[in-house]
């Protein structure tokens, strides 16, 4: 079989694969991994495995041909808008779909249907930062590099386990600091392997970020580090950010406090940082999975903002992304309050080049429901049909139980997937949707780096691309002219010409590249990252490099934070995350043995001395109670784990694990500003079974 070149299907590092022989391996000519690959990546091939797949359109649990699933969707979402209107339908979708995928479900729901109601389960994963890069740079753009990580001298890294949720940029990370003594700082609640290869690590209490960052801007100002020429020319707002982060670090002594930290190792930190020009901090989801994470970005983005330390080889701001493609669907507008092309709502003349763009005869002008908000929508009756694609938010939703009650008393559920799941189980339609190896598209990784996905074997039995799925039904109502394409390349072309439409005159972007590409230029596209700045060639460009940020004028924001009071004493706070070698609900990667080894079932991690004050042995059973629910977990004692916090793995699914998913006691709290729930710090009860 010919050896073809696609991206890995995992994490938002994006890296290059050649597939199509005996195993899946790291493309050596792709800039993101350089021919690595990390234990789930090298598995690919093994996860390639058809006896478990959806492979027939199913109507009511009975196999039915394509054509009367699609008719039956397109009748019954036709039936509901028509006697409720459209903010009574909605699509909730995934950072596993491809780009081409994203843009055509967003054009149906926002242009035709008229309602925003599509929203993507990278609302779970990256949403504070969208609203803290829009907060502070006028728009949603990332402006760093992975070749940063290895041109700084300092890397900081926050709320992240780097080694297990991002292991090839880890990789790279570790090999840079073995050849240029890279200094690597974490800040986070628990002692991961990410905190054990660092240089210093910090046990942040939970939700005390900003208060860390706040502090180390107070003593940015107070040690001479700010740059007042490079603010002069482009940020405004230090003032007021100095003055919120004052109040909330008097003193270095108070910040330790209440960051629960020792004050030396916080001095070293904020030292080292105030010391180092090429200062990297990037962040994941323990900034981003919080009831205050806007907040947070922002206070990370101010440090580096008041020293002007962005837009210049090795340093800045970086958001590490999740998904494979969370960052596709921000181009295309696939969160329920962004509209494609990073046009705004709330701007009219921007709603006036997307109607005109899409000859869109019922464009929303309005957001629609966030995640957490579409599902308590479908609990309460206002959203009356659904469809969900490339997701399990039965396992995965924070309050799971609602959630899956919610599905099961919902008139209608259209559920798209590849394997059976604990959320097709509550479909009325359930599709069989082609994966990994099989569909032809693109995804952009945390560096927003566009690259192929390139298919390599069939799809099995009727399994077939999202986006046809999406396009079809999309005639069944009536727009066929509309949703006409023969592939993913008319799709992206597309989306590459809607952006620099929108973007058009913009002096800051060159967005028109890849409007014209072909279909033979598509299908050899390169991987390359966009948009580049201006007048910039190939790869060479960097956004921001001369400040000049996409706000009226000019200037990036220093946006005033306060950190948010600590909790009270007494209380567990439960915090959910990744294992090593597991992918979301498991679907992929939960039947593969060498992947499954590494972390047999979910534990619950405790400290040694709460376990004993409670009673519970390493290998006992706990039950783990929360106001939203409960679950039962295996003990599993560490010193990783600072005392009143335990930690749960998030990927135990119904299919998985007896005693079912952590997502079933997970909070729904949100961000304000983003709606991202705070999946990091549920306050919960912990007691022996
Ligand atoms: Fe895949 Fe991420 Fe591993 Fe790279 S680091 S091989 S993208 S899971």
């Amino acid at each position: 079989m010919t050896a073809v070149h696609s991206t890995c299907p995992y994490c938002g590092v994006g890296c290059g694969v050649i597939a199509g022989g005996e195993a899946v391996r790291g493309d050596p000519a792709h800039p993101s991994n350089r021919g690595r690959l990390c234990s789930k990546g090298a598995a690919l091939s093994r996860t390639l495995d058809d006896s478990f797949r959806l492979t027939e359109p199913l109507l009511g649990g009975v196999p039915a041909g394509w054509d009367s699933a699609l008719d039956h969707i397109a009748g019954r979402f036709a039936d509901t808008i028509a006697r409720h209107g459209p903010d009574s339908v909605a699509f909730y979708v995934s950072g596993q779909f491809l780009t081409e995928d994203y843009y055509v479900a967003n054009k149906l729901m926002k242009g035709f249907i008229g309602s925003a109601n599509i929203d993507s389960n990278s609302r779970l994963c990256m949403a504070s930062t969208v609203a803290g890069h829009v907060r502070a740079f006028g728009e949603d753009v990332v402006p760093g590099t992975y070749d940063d990580w290895e041109q700084a001298d300092l890397v900081v890294l926050v709320g992240s386990n780097t080694a297990w949720c991002h292991p090839v940029l880890h990789q790279r990370l570790q090999a840079a600091r073995a050849a240029r003594g890279t200094k690597v700082v974490v800040l986070d609640p628990r002692r991961t392997a990410t905190a054990e290869a660092a240089d210093l690590h910090l046990p942040l209490a939970p939700d005390s970020d900003v208060a860390a960052f706040n502090g180390l801007l107070v003593h940015l100002a107070g040690s001479g580090a700010l740059d007042d020429a490079w603010i002069g020319r482009h940020a405004t707002g230090l003032a007021d950010a100095l003055a919120a982060a004052r109040a909330d670090a008097p003193c270095l002594d108070a910040v330790a406090a209440r960051c629960g930290v020792d004050p030396e190792a916080l001095e070293t930190f904020y030292a080292w940082f105030a010391a180092t020009e090429h200062s990297v901090t990037a962040f994941s989801q323990g900034v981003n999975q919080s009831t205050g994470g806007t907040d947070k970005v922002n206070a990370i983005i101010n440090v580096h903002l008041a020293t002007g330390r962005i837009g210049r080889p090795g340093m800045g701001p970086f958001s590490l992304t999740g998904q494979p493609n969370a960052m596709g669907g921000r181009e295309v507008g696939a969160l329920a309050n962004q509209l494609a092309a990073h046009l705004r709502f709330d701007h009219a003349e921007d709603r006036a080049v997307l109607r005109d763009f899409w000859q869109a005869p019922n464009l929303a002008t309005t957001p629609g429901l966030k995640a957490i908000e579409l599902f308590e929508a479908v609990a309460d009756g206002r959203v009356k049909a659904i469809w969900i694609a490339a997701t399990n938010p039965v396992a995965s939703m924070p309050r799971a139980g609602r959630v899956r009650q919610a599905l099961a008393d919902c008139p209608f559920v259209v559920v798209s997937d590849c394997w059976p799941t604990d959320t097709t189980a509550l479909a009325d339609v359930v599709l069989p949707a082609a994966g990994w190896g099989e569909k032809d598209g693109t995804v952009t990784s945390s560096e927003r780096r566009i690259s192929r996905q390139r298919p390599f074997r069939a799809a099995p039995g009727l399994a077939r691309p999202d986006w046809w799925a999406f396009a079809q039904v999309a005639r069944r109502l009536g727009w066929a002219d509309h949703f006409a394409w023969d592939g993913p390349a008319a799709i992206f072309r597309e989306h590459a010409a809607l952006s620099a439409r929108a973007n058009d005159g913009c002096r800051l972007f060159d967005i028109g590249a890849l409007a014209g590409l072909d279909d033979a230029a598509y299908d050899a596209l390169r991987s390359v990252r966009w948009p580049l700045p201006a007048g910039a060639a190939g790869e060479g460009g960097r956004l921001f490099a001369l400040g000049g940020f996409p706000t009226a004028d000019g200037r990036a924001r220093l946006v005033p934070v306060r950190a948010p009071e600590p909790r009270p004493d007494g209380a567990f706070v439960l915090n959910t995350g990744r294992v090593r070698d597991q992918w979301h609900s498991m679907t992929r990667t939960g039947r593969v043995p060498e992947l499954a080894a590494h972390t047999p079932e979910p534990l619950l991690s405790i400290h040694p001395g709460d376990a004993a004050r409670l009673g519970l042995a390493d290998g006992a059973l706990a039950r783990v109670e929360t106001p939203e629910g409960a679950v039962v977990l295996r003990v599993g004692t560490t010193h990783a784990q600072r005392r009143g916090e335990v930690f749960a793995p998030m990927h135990w699914s119904g299919t998985f694990a007896s005693h079912g998913t952590v997502a079933r006691a997970t909070g729904a709290g949100c961000d304000p500003l983003s709606g991202q729930p705070g999946l990091k710090s549920t306050p919960a009860r912990v007691a022996p079974l």
